[in-house]
């Protein structure tokens, strides 16, 4: 098997090397992916795959029916949006979009599952079961993923995993890392509005002073992480903005701070929301003021399910052999979007890094970066990983 999608991803390189050139050129921010989603359905249909569109408005999610026979369904996922940047780069496939540029890989991403689709279709008689393909809009910030899996992405037929991969800039070209268990943290947004009493800057004892108050939540939130948590598990609560007073010779009556929790354990941001209410209500007694604490859920924890893991090393080494599979030592504290197809936690889902980092071509820079690019000679690789994985886990 793994010789034919090999042989497959080999042929379509060039092809696959175009798509992601003309994708990177007009790079779309999140839900604004139009452009990007109609060219997915274009050649999905070119391929005859089953196609629904409009999934969490520009989401596009692709079935394959595999012909032998009855069998479970695995989906791979792709995330198509792009960042508010202007490109520096001198490339002939530069962003012709201004102020917007694909510096995640995002554009590789879809190209990658487009080669897969083209992968699949031709090795249809070797699928038992079906196969899901997941285009995802909004990956940075705007939660994508979860509308997606509300609409219906993960039924009829019901998928029992999903695997996808994000391209890594510190990772050589020809190899993937992996890692079971905690892969990418959660990140939330928290405030906290403090009311006191406001007056006279020479009267402080007729006052409840905010800032004094939020100053000594500020430092009490610093005890989660390193009193109230097991160390070996980490957890970061940052206070990103602090606002309070107007005038230097006036005790302001309110303050407002937000921050922002990242966990790498969803009991471990669990137990730091309950930490955090108790601290704010200790503090707010202690001197007689307000405190209401606030949270908005942004993505969860990613948790890599050892036994898909155990197919994507498998995979790996069937197709370029053992050295190149890299085994990650340390979880990122950055998120990602795509754990939410797990629909909590429910299936089990893994994401593994592909290697797009080649320092001969000057490919070096990170993420995000208005410099970031990736070694195309990649795609391959990453299409026939994810492809022969998806057609292990349905044999098994
Ligand atoms: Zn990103
Ligand atoms: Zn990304």
């Amino acid at each position: 098997m793994k010789d034919a999608v090999w042989k497959i991803a080999q042929e379509i390189k060039d092809e696959v090397i175009e798509t992601r050139r003309n994708i990177h050129m007009y790079p779309e921010l999140g839900y604004e992916e139009e452009k990007t989603s109609e060219l997915v359905i274009k050649k999905l249909k070119e391929l005859g795959i089953e196609v629904k569109t409009k999934v969490a408005k520009f989401g596009v999610v692709g079935l394959i029916r595999g012909t032998t026979g009855d069998g479970k369904t695995i989906g791979i996922r792709a995330d198509m949006d792009a960042l508010p940047l202007q490109e520096e780069n001198e490339v002939p496939y530069k962003s012709k979009i201004d102020g917007v540029m694909h510096a995640c890989g995002h554009d590789a991403h879809t190209t990658m599952l487009l080669g897969i689709a083209k992968i699949l279709v031709k090795m249809k008689d070797k699928i038992k079961g079906n196969i899901k393909l997941f285009f995802q809009p909004a990956e940075e910030g705007l939660g994508g993923a979860k509308p997606m899996v509300q609409e219906g992405a993960l039924e009829d037929p019901d998928v029992s995993a999903v695997i996808a991969l994000h391209v890594d800039d510190e990772t050589n070209v020809g190899h993937i890392k992996v890692k079971d268990g905690c892969f990418t943290a959660s990140a939330d947004k928290i405030w906290f509005d403090i009311e006191g009493k406001g007056g006279h800057a020479a009267a402080p004892h007729d006052t409840i002073d905010t800032i004094v108050v939020a100053s000594n939540l500020v430092c009490a939130l610093q005890t989660i992480a390193s009193r109230n948590t097991d160390p070996v598990n980490p957890v970061v609560v940052t206070v990103g903005t602090f606002n309070a007073g107007t005038v230097y010779n006036v005790i302001p009556e309110k303050a407002h701070l937000t921050g922002t929790v990242r966990a790498l354990k969803p009991e471990v941001r669990e137990a730091t929301y309950e930490s955090i209410k108790r601290i704010a209500d200790g503090v707010a007694k202690t001197f007689g003021a307000k405190i209401t604490p606030g949270i908005t859920r942004g993505y969860s924890p990613g948790l890599n399910d050892p036994e898909l893991n155990k197919l994507i090393k498998e995979a790996t080494i069937e197709l370029v052999g053992e050295d190149k599979v890299l085994l990650a030592d340390a979880p990122s504290m950055g998120a990602e979007d795509f754990y939410e197809f797990s629909d909590n936690y429910r299936i089990p889902v893994s994401m593994f890094w592909l290697g797009i980092r080649n320092e001969k071509k000057g490919i070096i820079h990170p993420g995000h970066s208005p410099k970031y690019d990736i070694d195309e000679d990649a795609l391959p690789l990453g299409c026939s990983i994810l492809a022969l994985t998806a057609l292990k886990y349905l044999s098994n």
